[in-house]
């Protein structure tokens, strides 16, 4: 009787999934394996909202494993002996699992390969499970990835797409093989509360719904943050209960504008990935060094601090720093505000606001985060790296009517827009109705500041 293991990392879902398809059909029963992986939590990788969401990923994936005869084996430690653990117990010929892209990854990989060879067992890493297409499919000439964009996005849509599976109809998991119980959301602390419920059903339905009620509103109004017309689809594209093939899949049959403009948006990700697949030190390290000596010290540390905490004293600054710790996750056009204002404005090392998003972000993921943070900072593949984005004219543009600022920052609620984006200019008595901090910075002379420090005009 032959027995394959399927090691689940940033998959977590029975639709479309290779490694699984693959395992199913070269052998007569499979053991569906996630470990708790010390490593991830000793990085400082296991944030509340994550782990939450997380443990919401693997009961659905345990559940739907269950209505198709199987389970979900649950295991903590290190990956590898884990892995080769179960493997013994099972007497398994063979590892299946999705190819990653951190340098975290790539060593797992190596070191479980070893390690089960030594014992005569095979390890096949699958690709384009965590990615619509894998990291290195397209390169240009002369490099091992592509450092723009828009040349990416062209070869990646001229590619003929993978096929899309089914979910399987039964999965036969071998007797005997002892599991942990699954980790319970109710169990982490410190969890936003307005954290999304996570899972492949609940990925699915949203996905169905956006596709069917949201998407034809998306390119025009993906940047309107009041609106909220976005999929926020990250999360479980980031644990993998949606696979991105499918997303891109289904939305080019939906077709029109708006899942065209979405489609590109998930070729963003697989850019991302595809540069941190071949670059894995730029997770920390510059894409493209600067030079920068960025600002450090007591000043800066305040600063630091008032943008963690949502009370720069510039309002959709403030409120998209809020929305994050409300709920674990922001709207983008938040996220490049908030990025810019502190790498750009406050100019401080991109590396401090990367790591905060992370703690918070339940789709925080090291190739989108990483390589979203410097391209605002202008480190990473934008083309204009020295643009600096106004909070107060880029909320007038993309909150005309206040209605984001008033959601998220309500000691503003009854200020009308646009002076709702400038409080500090009201006069003095009007000003003090308000109990809202002042600017932490001038703009102008922040401005100045950081042309100075790039050397720009
Ligand atoms: C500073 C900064 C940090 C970010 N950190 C993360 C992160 O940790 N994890 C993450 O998934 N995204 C990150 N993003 C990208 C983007 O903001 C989110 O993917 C998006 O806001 C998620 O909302 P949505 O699912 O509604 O997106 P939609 O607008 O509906 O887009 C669909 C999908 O496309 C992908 N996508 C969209 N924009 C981007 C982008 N710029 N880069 C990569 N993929 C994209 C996401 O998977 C998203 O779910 C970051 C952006 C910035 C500027």
């Amino acid at each position: 009787m032959n027995v394959a293991v399927v090691l689940y990392t940033s998959d977590l879902r029975l639709h479309d999934h290779p490694p699984l398809r693959a395992a199913l059909s070269s052998s007569h029963e499979v053991v569906p394996l996630f470990v708790r992986d010390r490593g991830i939590a000793a990085a400082g990788f296991g944030a509340p909202n994550r782990l939450a969401f997380l443990a919401d990923c693997l009961a659905a994936l345990d559940s739907g494993l269950r209505e198709r005869g199987g389970r979900l084996v649950v295991r903590s430690g290190d990956v590898v002996a884990q892995v080769c653990a179960v493997v013994r117990e099972a007497d398994a010929d063979e590892v299946h699992m999705a190819a990653g892209v951190s340098a975290y990854a790539h060593a797992r990989e190596e070191r479980l390969r070893a390690a089960l060879e030594g014992e005569g067992r095979r390890l096949y890493v699958h690709d384009a499970v965590v990615t619509a297409l894998a990291p290195g499919a397209v390169t240009p000439v002369g490099s091992d990835h592509f450092a723009v964009f828009t040349p990416y996005f062209r070869r990646w849509s001229e590619q003929p797409p993978r096929a899309v599976s089914a979910a399987p109809r039964a999965v036969r998991v071998p007797e005997g093989i002892g599991s942990e119980p699954l980790p319970g959301r109710a169990a982490v602390t410190g969890v936003s509360p307005g954290l999304a419920r996570g899972g492949e059903s609940e990925a699915r339905s949203r996905l169905t719904t956006w596709l069917r009620d949201g998407v034809a509103r998306y390119e025009e109004g993906h940047d309107d943050m009041a609106g909220d017309a976005t999929s926020r689809l990250s999360p479980y594209l980031h644990f993998g209960a949606l696979s991105a093939a499918e997303c891109v899949q289904r939305a080019r049959t939906a077709g029109g504008p708006g899942a065209e403009a979405f489609v590109r948006q998930l070729c963003w990700r697989d850019f991302h990935h595809q540069v941190l697949a071949a670059r894995p030190a730029v997770a920390h390290d510059d894409y493209r060094v600067r030079h920068d000596h960025w600002r450090t010290g007591a000043g800066a540390a305040e600063e630091i601090e008032a943008w963690k905490e949502g009370r720069t004293g510039y309002p959709v600054v403030d409120a998209a720093m809020r929305q994050l710790r409300h709920e674990g996750w922001m709207h983008n056009r938040g996220r490049l505000l908030a990025a810019s204002f502190l790498a750009k404005t406050l100019y401080v090392d991109w590396r401090t606001g990367a790591r905060h998003f992370l703690d918070l972000l339940v789709d925080g993921d090291l190739a989108n985060n990483q390589l979203n943070w410097q391209w605002v900072a202008g480190t990473g593949t934008d083309t204009r790296p020295n643009r600096v984005l106004n909070p107060v004219r880029q909320a007038r543009r993309y909150d005309p009517r206040g209605e984001y600022v008033h959601r998220w920052v309500p000691e503003l609620a009854d200020l009308p827009a646009p002076e709702v984006f400038e409080p500090w200019r009201l006069a003095g008595l009007e000003r003090a109705r308000y109990d809202y901090p002042d600017p932490v910075v001038d703009l102008a002379d922040a401005l100045g500041r950081f042309k100075r420090a790039r050397a720009v005009s």
